[in-house]
């Protein structure tokens, strides 16, 4: 069986079909027609019968990574930036056109999936994945299995406060309705907020990273301060779960040093003598949401855990 993975983003829709092995069979992108639930639904149902069809394939699982979550309790899309498919019966309607089973993920525990399955995350018995990008989520996977929960929020992390916060720690609003999550600081989103809060100076998350490339001192400062929050964070998943390892996904994930810095600055945190705890960049880059959607259908395709 083939296995089709969808990845729903706000400006573009992926399709990606992989072999039994991982082998990639078939990939394509279109832009997302992103203010229309209608035009949404006939675009993947196009690519999907497409790729079919150009493969000869009708046995095929298929998994779609949402940006957004599925209420356990009424099936409906929520907290989706896409913002058409909000209360939509996204699963159900997708299932009606292509008369196909449809497991439906949000993209960070696609993320996590991927990794976990064939990436950074391979051969560990507990993967925590981040992404850190536009926003900042979170996914668990145990044994390989995708953790979900009775609320369908296993691994949202960035609604969690900053533990250890110091008085250098800004207390941004949060599109949530809350004050001071993570996701106000972590993301490239909050980064900048941050950054402009610290230095009076607003660019885009990538342009300090430019700058503290150049050797330039405020960039590196201000990175130096988001490693520390970003390691006060991982030390408290840390300390909650004990992973096996923590991989970073999103464009932040690029930034120079990640990977020597917050292991260093986590030491302090964690509740240990000493901290094994090994933290890797995504493997699939910007693979990895496609790719897991894809594991995600074959995953569930037929079974009672169905999710979405
Ligand atoms: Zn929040």
């Amino acid at each position: 069986m083939l296995q089709f993975g969808i990845d729903l983003g706000g400006t573009k829709t992926e399709i990606i079909v992989l072999d039994q092995q991982g082998q990639q069979c078939l990939r394509r992108r279109v832009a997302t027609p992103s203010d229309s639930y209608d035009a949404i639904v006939a675009t993947i149902c196009q690519l999907v019968n497409s790729a079919a069809d150009e493969l000869n394939c009708q046995d095929y699982s298929l998994g779609i990574g949402i940006p957004g979550a599925i209420s356990p309790t009424t099936g409906l899309i929520k907290n989706a930036n896409t913002t058409c498919l909000i209360g939509r019966d996204f699963k159900g309607d997708l299932e009606q056109v292509l008369q196909h089973p449809v497991t439906l993920a949000n993209d960070a525990d696609c993320l996590a999936l991927s990794e976990a399955t064939d990436g950074a995350g391979a051969g560990f018995p507990t993967v925590f994945c981040v992404i850190i990008g536009t926003g900042c989520g979170g996914g668990w996977v145990v044994n390989g299995q995708l953790i979900s929960g009775p609320n369908a929020i296993a691994g949202e992390w960035g609604h969690n406060p900053l533990l250890w916060r110091d008085d250098n720690d800004g207390q941004h609003a949060c599109y949530c309705g809350q004050q001071g999550c993570l996701e106000t600081l972590l993301s490239g989103t909050g980064l900048r907020l941050q950054a402009c809060k610290e230095t009076a100076i607003d660019q885009p998350a990538q342009q300090w990273q430019v700058q503290a490339e150049a050797g330039d001192a405020t960039a590196l400062a201000v990175l130096e301060r988001y490693y520390l929050r970003l390691a006060k964070a991982l030390a408290g998943v840390i300390n909650l779960m004990d992973p096996h390892v923590i991989v970073l996904g999103g464009g932040v994930s690029n930034l120079p040093g990640i990977y020597q810095a917050v292991p260093r600055l986590w030491q302090d945190y964690v509740f240990s003598d000493t901290v094994v705890t090994p933290l890797k960049a995504a493997q699939h880059g910007d693979s990895s949401g496609v790719r897991g959607a894809a594991w995600l259908g074959a995953a569930y395709c037929g079974s009672a855990a169905q999710r979405g």
